[in-house]
């Protein structure tokens, strides 16, 4: 047994932090885990948790709306008060439970600010602790920005509580969580407009892709407003005023600034220790998730993977396994993670984008199919949903799937097993389809719509 008082501390009670750490401890090692606000991080905290349940509520909505179709006529009133309380009740059951995972795993909690004194050594709200290994998991902060009334825009982190819902709302971004919560604020019945930089929202996501989703994003209400920066914002009584780099000006209630996010270093003390960054300010870590100093490690938002709560799990797990039950798993293959924007409707990608397949591989073939499903034929839903498969020619192998429409995850989350697995066009074609379903088109996929 070492000097040290512990094995592995863990600086960071999110996703990414709470699993290395409960792993590590059944594996033997003695751990700690230090947390100054509560566990579960962003996730469970102000990201992923309480934006679904927020979504299922915009889902709702429309739902409302589609069962008047189908013979329902009620009055969808919809409390703010009674969703937003409702969250944060469930927030602290699931903050509770992570407290009981730590405890039944023998993880020590010190609560409080810890900051990095040395490769060894941290110091928890001036408590010194000694460690073999260090793990970085702080996770990461919304990104700030600085024009004149940059200050009169709310982060993500702030939507969860808010005391009244706004009327009208400017969503300033074209990412996840830009395009999440327009959709979100649209569905709740918010005058939603969403400013974006850029030509189409969604960057890296397929084009295709990404601009089915403009078209029913939009057709659903949402104002989206491309190829414009904020430059200014001014507030009187309680309105925000905004002014967009192409003259235009727009009045709202409300400002969400969605802009990235960055890790979250403050007061971490990394200046006190050998760690590099990379150029976009994450810390370098290699394929045992070691970074410049062999004894701190990092994983989760603060390194270059994708800022996602499974990756951040999967690279804990892969850490404890090379550092504390010394076994070499398979790297983790980042090309193959599923991932899903819940906005409306959901839209859920695995593998390349027709994009990225083209720089890759010589032939591909091509699926698409868009239609409006059989739910919304008698809702007289307007809504379409859009499959794509990525195929490469030569192999067989379907490389890339990209889907729009109700519950996307749920389906891509399956049809990611075969991505990561290798399957072919062939076995698709040979699997036979769940009539009357959606999902039962991505197996029937048979003309090619482009080589
Ligand atoms: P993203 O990186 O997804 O998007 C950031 C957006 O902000 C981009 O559209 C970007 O534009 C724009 N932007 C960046 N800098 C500026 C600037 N200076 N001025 C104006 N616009 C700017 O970040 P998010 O904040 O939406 O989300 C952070 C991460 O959290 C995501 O990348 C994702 O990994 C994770 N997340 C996952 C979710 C899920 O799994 N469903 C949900 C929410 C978040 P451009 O495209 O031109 O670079």
């Amino acid at each position: 047994m070492s000097d040290f008082q512990y094995d592995l501390i863990v600086i960071g009670g999110g996703s990414g932090g709470v699993r290395a750490a409960r792993v590590a401890a059944k594996s033997g090692a003695r751990v700690a885990l230090a947390e100054q606000s509560r566990l579960g991080g962003t996730c469970v905290n102000v990201g992923c948790v309480p934006k679904k349940f927020f979504s299922y509520a915009a889902h709702f909505a429309e739902g409302f709306e589609q069962s008047r179709g189908y013979g329902f006529h009620s009055d969808n009133r919809f409390d703010w008060a009674t969703l937003r309380d409702n969250t944060a009740s469930e927030i602290e059951r699931l903050n509770g439970i992570y407290r009981s995972l730590l405890d039944k795993a023998g993880v020590e909690l010190l609560s409080g600010h810890a900051r990095i004194e040395g490769p060894n050594e941290v110091t928890v709200d001036g408590q010194q602790v000694t460690a073999e290994r260090i793990l970085i998991a702080v996770g990461g902060t919304p990104r700030q920005l600085d024009f004149p009334g940059a200050e009169h825009m709310v982060s993500s982190n702030e939507m969860f509580t808010l005391a009244t819902l706004p009327k009208r709302m400017v969503v300033y971004g074209g990412g996840y969580i830009a395009v999440e919560f327009a959709s979100i604020l649209n569905g709740l019945g918010v005058e939603t407009t969403l400013v974006y930089r850029g030509e189409l929202f969604l960057k890296g996501f397929d084009h295709e892709l990404r601009e089915f989703l403009r078209d029913e994003i939009s057709g659903k209400g949402v104002k989206l407003h491309f190829n414009a920066s904020i430059s200014a914002i001014e507030k009187s009584e309680g309105v925000k005023h905004i002014t967009l780099d192409d003259g235009t000006s727009i009045d709202a209630d409300l400002v969400l600034s969605a802009v990235g996010r960055e890790p979250n270093f403050e007061g971490l003390g990394l200046d006190n220790v050998d760690v590099a960054l990379d150029g976009g300010g994450f810390i370098k870590v290699d394929d045992a998730y070691q970074t410049s100093t062999p004894s701190i490690l990092a994983l989760g938002d603060v390194i270059n993977t994708p800022q996602l709560t499974p990756v951040a799990i999967a690279e804990a797990i892969h850490m404890v396994a090379i550092h504390f039950e010394q076994r070499t798993p398979e790297p983790i293959n980042y090309e193959a993670v599923a991932t899903a924007v819940f906005c409306s409707p959901n839209a859920a990608t695995v593998g390349l984008t027709e994009e990225e397949a083209r720089q890759r591989f010589e032939g591909l073939r091509i699926y698409v199919t868009a239609f409006r499903p059989l739910l919304h034929t008698l809702a007289q839903d307007p809504g379409r949903c859009f499959m794509k498969l990525v195929v490469d020619d030569a192999s067989d192998k379907v490389v890339g799937v990209h889907v729009a429409g109700a519950d996307a995850g749920e389906l891509v989350q399956g049809l990611a097993i075969g991505v990561q697995s290798g399957i072919t066009k062939q076995q698709y074609d040979a699997t036979i389809g769940i009539h009357p379903t959606s999902a039962e088109e991505i197996v029937t996929l048979r003309e090619v719509t482009r080589r």
